[in-house]
């Protein structure tokens, strides 16, 4: 493809993320501001030891960058997340504190401050707010990490200094949506918004104060066949290594409302992945990263029509060995898992490219 036609296509993905974000704010409904948009607790991996993770999604207006001009990421709905009316300071702490307060049993505790946009962003959490929250932490010696999701713009010298100040010696991350390593597959066919550049900087300046950085690596955005998808994703881990991540956290797209992801789906012009390109890129990824980086997976929508799948039949089994190796990092995880189906994916990673089809499975829904 030329530069004019690569243009023309980012216009089009322009044009219409902008006009699923503005249908996703029409469809917003009201809700108690007090109360987080979500919370949940799952066993994790904190640096090299086995404790439990808490994520915390915090209702606010929802992501500037989808907000504004841009309409925002191509696969994400975080938007309709978000909260019609602007939650106040007193209501944002109330609604992390509701979470905290039911929290019981030993540590260590991970904490996972997310919005539906960035935690660092002043127009959705105020600095007061966000100071608060990060007390409430500092007292609570259980927590050994804390991860606060954020775009790169808004990670900063002085908030990363006034972070770390007040959460101590704790082990901290900035997670961050990488999604690729590759510039043109971020900006046409996720619509990111950002270089990778800018995620460099960010990870420096994070650095500086010992905080890491948790790359969110995206597998199959639309576009892009299987094969090429794969290929994508294991080349990020590998670009990761090389940046000094202190986490990888893979994500394959799952087809959320109100995206342009979704009107591709529902014309059976866009698949979610394969489980099988999954394990895949986690085996080969592993390999290729440092021991002490993990490399994490916990697949929305797994087996089902809108996230990763194979066959149906064996896809459970399959996403319960993606949760094993996410906790214990081995490979043998993937051991014993064939199907029938293998040979179906293999025959999409070999010849999609070549018919420039998109071998979707619009019958099984
Ligand atoms: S993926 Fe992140 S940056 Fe992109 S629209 Fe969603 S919340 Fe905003
Ligand atoms: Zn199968």
């Amino acid at each position: 493809m030329t530069e004019i036609h690569l243009n023309k296509v980012q216009q089009i993905i322009l044009e219409s993320s902008g006009k699923a974000r503005r249908d996703s704010i029409a469809r917003r409904r009201p809700k108690d501001l007090s109360r987080p948009s979500a919370s949940w607790t799952t066993d994790a991996k904190i640096g090299d030891a086995t404790g439990r993770a808490t994520s915390i999604v915090l209702a606010t207006v929802g992501c500037s960058y989808a907000r504004g001009e841009s309409g925002g990421c191509t696969m994400c709905s975080y938007l309709l997340d978000g909260t019609e009316k602007r939650p106040t300071d007193e209501q944002i702490v109330q609604q992390f504190n509701s979470v905290l307060s039911s929290l019981s049993g030993e540590g260590p505790l991970s904490i996972k401050l997310y919005t539906s946009g960035s935690f660092l962003d002043e127009d959705e959490v105020s600095l007061d707010a966000r100071n608060d929250i990060l007390n409430k932490i500092a007292q609570d010696n259980r927590i050994a990490e804390v991860v606060i999701e954020s775009r790169p713009e808004y990670v900063t010298d002085e908030t990363m200094a006034v972070i770390r100040n007040i959460l101590g010696d704790r082990r901290i991350e900035i997670g961050i949506g990488l999604e690729s390593s590759n510039d043109r597959i971020r900006s046409i066919c996720i619509n990111k918004g950002f270089t990778l550049a800018e995620f460099k900087a960010a990870l420096k300046i994070a650095s500086k104060q010992d905080i890491g950085v948790r790359a969110y690596v995206l597998l199959k955005p639309p576009f892009l066949s299987e094969s090429s998808a794969l290929q994508d994703t294991l080349k990020t881990i590998q670009d990761c290594t090389a940046l000094g991540v202190s986490t990888v956290s893979l994500n394959p797209v799952n087809v959320q409302r109100n995206t342009l992801v979704e009107s591709l789906w529902e014309k059976g012009e866009y698949r979610p992945a394969w489980l099988w390109t999954l394990v895949e890129v986690l085996r080969k990824g592993r390999e290729s990263l440092d021991k002490g980086v993990n490399l994490v997976c916990d697949p929305v929508a797994g087996s089902k029509p809108r996230g990763a799948h194979n066959c149906r039949s064996c896809d459970k089994k399959i996403v319960q060995a993606i949760r094993r190796f996410s906790l214990s990092q081995d490979s043998f995880c993937f051991e014993g898992l064939e199907c029938e189906c293998t040979s179906q994916w293999k025959h999409v990673l070999e010849h999609e490219e070549i018919s420039l089809l998109v071998h979707s499975d619009r019958r099984l829904r």
